[in-house]
């Protein structure tokens, strides 16, 4: 193994730190390779419930101290998404620095893969935003703790299809709330961002009979599912005023900040894109003022690390795929409790998944007197 890899700084203190630590993580690390241009941050916020598992993240960030913030808000929402999830792992996530469709190589993927190895299943990846089934085969060449790898080599494929179901049966949950109906059909549904979640998304909204409207960065993008489906294209700077009965976020996060809440005109929020709040207390309370239905981003897009986590147990999609769709249950709880509790429904989310570690801190601490 080399020096960068037994070099893997354990960080514990700057600025950037000082401030993120009250969100608790157990293990922060950076990865740098000048040989192969690697640059990445591996965040470990919990192991509680079980390995930390999270997707791994190739963007063109401003700075570090942004791909940082981001691995560190991303890990910790992975926490909490396998616990209200009723899953068995525990929260982690990895950040790669660099242009997705420029900085590519197998040689960087595999030494990202032997840091991942270095940590022994502390940690385990998966696919994010930049990372595609490709890159994960050459991350797996070097670590044994990759999941979604494809079918073909024993894993369970892309995990984005049943991310987008996660996101319909949570919508299916939020429509019957606000409409009293869970059906879709001539709903204006707005989906932000077509990639691998949100183009499956649309497939699922279109066969379902709703208006769907989409809005990408990329031309591309938008040309692969104007291809399948005859959907209108919102530009990127119109998607908050643009009219419609529901946003699914499904690009980047932090889009529900004070500036697009004043703006947007919907009934309901419910989309993939993680860490959608940019300030999760005062963007969840500016939603509940203005009636806005927000399904919780890490209740929504559970879907995929369900669909991972049935790795564990010998692969079925048809399980995984009914897995999923309690989403459906989940959200109508977690909306529930949150008018019981008058509560955002955000809130009401967290208690959820903290009551569930504390729970399950309580039975490991009994479960050592055996
Ligand atoms: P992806 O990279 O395939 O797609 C993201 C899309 O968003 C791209 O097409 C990109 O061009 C577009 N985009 C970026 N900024 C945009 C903007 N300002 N306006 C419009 N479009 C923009 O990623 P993905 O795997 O589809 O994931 C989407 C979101 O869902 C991410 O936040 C990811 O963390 C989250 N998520 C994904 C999964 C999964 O199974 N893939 C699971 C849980 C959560």
């Amino acid at each position: 193994m080399s020096s960068e890899i037994t070099n893997a700084t354990k960080i514990s203190a700057t600025n950037t730190l000082g401030r993120m630590s009250d969100l608790g993580h157990e293990q922060i690390v950076f990865c740098n390779d000048p040989n192969t241009g690697l640059k990445a941050i591996i965040a470990i916020h919990s192991t509680l419930l079980g390995p930390s598992l999270g997707g791994t993240r190739m963007w063109q960030y401003a700075s570090e101290e942004e791909a940082l913030m981001d691995v560190l808000r991303l890990s910790r929402g992975m926490t909490y998404k396998a616990a209200v999830s009723g899953l068995n792992l525990g929260g982690g996530k990895a950040v790669i620095i660099g242009d997705s469709r420029k900085d590519k190589s197998e040689m960087l993927f595999r030494k990202f893969g032997q840091f991942v190895e270095s940590l022994g299943g502390r940690y385990i990846t998966a696919e994010d935003v930049g990372i595609n089934v490709q890159d994960m085969e050459f991350v797996a060449m070097e670590t044994k703790f990759v999941s979604g790898t494809p079918i073909f080599a024993g894993g369970s494929g892309d995990p984005s299809p049943f991310t987008a179901l996660g996101v319909w049966s949570a919508m299916r949950a939020c429509l019957e709330e606000v409409f009293g109906s869970e059906e879709v059909s001539g709903k204006k549904v707005l989906v932000q961002g077509v990639g691998h979640v949100g183009s499956a998304l649309v497939d699922i909204l279109v066969q379902k009979g709703a208006e769907v409207s989409v809005s990408d960065i990329f031309e591309d993008k938008l040309a692969a599912i104007q291809q399948r489906h005859k959907v209108k294209v919102i530009n990127p700077k119109q998607v908050y005023a643009t009219e419609c009965d529901i946003y699914a976020p499904c690009a980047l996060g932090a889009t529900l900040n004070t500036e697009n809440i004043r703006r947007l005109h919907c009934a309901i929020i419910c989309g993939a894109a993680n860490n959608q709040l940019k300030d999760e207390i005062v963007h969840g309370e500016m939603l509940q003022d203005r009636n806005i239905l927000y399904a919780p981003d890490f209740l929504v897009n559970a879907g995929g690390i369900i669909n991972i986590d049935a790795e564990r147990y010998g692969y079925n999609a048809d399980r995984a795929r009914s897995n999923c769709e309690k989403i459906y249950e989940r959200t109508k709880k977690i909306i529930d409790l949150a008018q019981e509790q008058k509560i955002t429904t955000h809130k009401a989310a967290i208690l959820l998944a903290e009551e569930r570690l504390h729970d399950v801190a309580v039975l490991n601490k009994s479960s050592a007197h055996f």
